[in-house]
């Protein structure tokens, strides 16, 4: 009895001390985020994951872990403003994305003519520039506002098909909403694309500082301008269904630090973070 109560006290101490530990290292899927609490973060000057600077708000970097990134231990780099260097380990886990099969009318939109192939490669251009910006952000990046209400029409990561073709991983989150739903920006910015791009119509995109780029497609009517600043929740346009869409709804991409995550698990994520 005395030795198994004493047994039971050491295996919960070893759970203890094993969910302590797995809970001390920073750690989220490949395609979400990790959170890395800061020590000291007045006097951090920069923390990068694979090169790349990463988002810092509050006491916290938000490290982007690539859709396609391999699962297991990488470091962070947290770089101080006297040059010390702080390695923080961090966990990249597994996450099995499901598939998605879509039927589109317009063939145009599964196997583009040239013409069509050279558009788009303009187009993708200019969105990859805009998503590798990384400008100063505003003091007040929090909470993150959801840009429409509406039933989740798809999730992000989905290996998709269209007509049965293999196509890119969905890189945002859709919501059905009807044509004409004001869409909010999720957070202050500054408009820095709005355009009519093949694949995701209406688009504008929005740099909300940090390396965190907004991007809504598929609108009836972008209501902003490039350049111009905006505040949290200001209305940047209207739902609609241009460019390769089945249906009235809103495409939300959030791209941190260059790589698309999932904006569901960022809002959340750090929402909670605010609220704490
Ligand atoms: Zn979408």
């Amino acid at each position: 009895m005395h030795k198994a109560m004493r047994f039971g006290a050491l295996a919960l101490g070893l759970l203890c001390a094993v969910q302590t530990n797995a809970a001390s290292i920073p750690q989220g899927p490949h395609g979400g985020i990790a959170v890395v609490p800061l020590d000291a973060v007045e006097a951090v000057q920069s923390v990068t994951f694979l090169n790349k600077a990463q988002l810092i708000v509050e006491d916290y970097a938000i490290i982007a872990l690539p859709l396609f990134h391999d699962v297991g231990e990488q470091e962070v780099q947290v770089t101080y403003d006297d040059g010390s260097i702080r390695n923080v380990v961090i966990k990249v886990l597994d996450k099995q994305y499901p598939e998605e099969r879509i039927t589109v009318t317009d063939q145009e939109h599964v196997t583009p003519s040239p013409r069509n192939l050279e558009r788009i490669g303009k187009e993708s251009a200019r969105m990859r520039a805009a998503y590798a910006r990384f400008s100063s952000q505003p003091p007040n990046l929090l909470p993150i506002v959801q840009p429409v209400e509406g039933r989740t029409s798809g999730v992000f990561g989905s290996r998709r098909f269209f007509n049965d073709q293999p196509r890119n991983p969905h890189s945002g989150i859709d919501w059905a909403a009807p044509t004409g739903t004001p869409i909010k920006s999720p957070a202050p910015g500054k408009v820095v694309v709005v355009g009519d791009f093949f694949f995701n119509g209406i688009t504008v995109q929005i740099d909300h500082g940090g390396g965190f780029i907004s991007m809504m497609c598929h609108l009836s009517e972008a209501l902003v301008e490039e350049g111009q600043t905006i505040k949290r929740g200001a209305i940047i346009g209207k739902v609609g269904t241009t460019g390769r869409s089945t249906g009235p709804h809103l495409h939300w991409s959030v791209s941190l630090s260059g790589e698309r995550i999932d904006p569901a698990v960022f809002m959340a994520v750090l929402n909670a973070l605010h609220e704490d």
